[in-house]
């Protein structure tokens, strides 16, 4: 089980990304940008699934690096 975060702020597209918490680009982005943590899943389709429940308001993608099975580029 891992620990995944939503970016409250959305991309340039529009799109806000669910990352794993070893996410490189989590670290990277972490200091900047408003983060939520999801909570612990098996797998990044799940947490992504959960994160649209939980925000249906966003438009919400998974990380291509760490979440690329959730990933739509
Ligand atoms: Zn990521």
């Amino acid at each position: 089980m891992t620990n995944y975060y939503l970016n409250l702020n959305a991309q340039s597209n529009g799109d806000h990304e669910v990352h794993k918490e070893s996410c490189y680009y989590y670290y990277m982005y972490k200091s900047g940008y408003n983060f939520e943590l999801l909570g612990s899943f098996n797998n990044e389709i799940d947490a992504v699934n959960y994160a649209k429940i939980k925000h249906p308001e966003y438009k919400i993608d998974g990380c291509a690096h760490c979440c690329s099975k959730a990933h739509r580029g």
